[in-house]
């Protein structure tokens, strides 16, 4: 499978998700609420001592992982982080950990560093795991083909698996089988895009088109779209310039935790049913 050539290659992202899930074989879970995250961060070291959670301690930071190779070590939370994003940032820092063994850890996390997703980073990966973590896919899978697409269905399984809602997200548009892709935006450029696999059409990058909902947005003409809207092809995607008949459904929702918007974008009817 031909793989972008920027960007966390799908081979990689495969073996982080196969490091979260070996590492949740090691305990006996039949649901979403019985992942247990000190007890993984304990396991994800046990040979060396264990990592060890502590909350507080920390300023701007979400979270700190410290540790060494052949040793365990702490991953410190900031205080007061509402359930879903603790977890969030205990299974990252556990990423690390498992995935990059060979370095002492000294890492410092803030909110951006989870809203980066694509690119052939140790964020990205970590994140990947973090995500198959919490969310794996004999649990989540099942789930989130339950629904039709949109920010509330990814509201109610973010909240079912107490996760965050990108994570929550970049999962969703992994293993739906609906026709949606996910885009999320800085300011008025858009960041990265990730496609279902059945999403087959090109969404544009740069600049957010005026004409979508992410755009009347942060045009200052609307706010969030607050459910599906109808916008037209043109304000998303590539090579349909003219095509002036044709919608796509969006979901888009500014997000003060991160600082961007996060779009879901849904054929809801087949585009390439009448495609020239
Ligand atoms: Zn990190």
């Amino acid at each position: 499978m031909a793989t972008r050539s920027s960007g966390l290659s799908e081979l990689r992202q495969q073996e982080c998700r196969r490091a979260a899930r070996d590492l949740l074989a090691q305990l006996m879970v039949g649901a979403p609420s019985e992942i247990d995250l000190e007890t993984l961060a304990y396991k994800a070291a046990e040979k060396v001592g264990g990592l060890v959670i502590e909350d507080g301690g920390l300023d701007t930071a979400e979270g700190r992982l410290v540790a060494s190779p052949g040793k365990g070590g702490s991953i410190r939370v900031k205080a007061g982080l509402h359930l879903g994003r603790r977890r969030f940032t205990i299974a990252h820092e556990i990423g690390h950990f498992v995935l990059h063994p060979l370095v002492p850890h000294d890492r410092q996390h803030s909110a951006r560093d989870f809203t980066i997703w694509n690119d052939a980073s140790e964020e990205a990966e970590a994140n990947v795991f973090a995500a198959e973590l919490l969310m794996p896919e004999f649990l989540f899978k099942p789930r989130c083909r339950m629904g039709t697409p949109s920010l509330a269905l990814l509201d109610s399984l973010k909240n079912e698996f107490q996760c965050s809602l990108m994570a929550t997200a970049f999962q969703y548009v992994h293993y739906t089988n609906e026709q949606v892709a996910l885009v999320v935006s800085d300011g008025d450029q858009i960041s990265w895009v990730k496609r279902a696999k059945d999403f087959w059409p090109m969404v544009q990058l740069g600049k957010i088109h005026p004409h979508s909902a992410a755009g009347e947005r942060v045009a200052g003409k609307a706010g969030d779209s607050g459910k599906m809207v109808r916008s037209p092809v043109y304000a998303w995607l590539m090579n349909v310039e003219n095509d002036r008949e044709r919608d796509i459904m969006e979901d888009s929702r500014f997000h003060d935790y991160y600082g961007r918007t996060i779009t879901l974008l849904w054929m809801k009817e087949d585009l390439s049913n009448d495609r020239e």
